[in-house]
């Protein structure tokens, strides 16, 4: 990623530039702020899961145990 203030090339997943030291991630009005990186984007699909996963067992925990108190 090119640091907007000097131009140096910086690897990717640096935040601020190794020339400089401009932060790299800050962007006005870019859609780079927004992108994730693959890791962070994999943190928050595993952190979705395991919620969605707690979320629909306890909905049919209780859906079992609403189930047999209506029997
Ligand atoms: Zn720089």
């Amino acid at each position: 990623m090119k640091c907007p203030k000097c131009g140096t090339e910086n690897p990717p997943g640096k935040i601020v530039c190794r020339n400089c030291g401009t932060r790299l991630r800050v962007q006005t009005g870019g859609q780079a702020a927004v992108r994730w990186t693959d890791a962070e984007l994999m943190t928050w699909v595993r952190a979705d899961v395991r919620r969605l996963l707690a979320v629909s067992s306890i909905v049919i925990t209780l859906g079992v145990i609403i189930g047999y108190a209506l029997r």
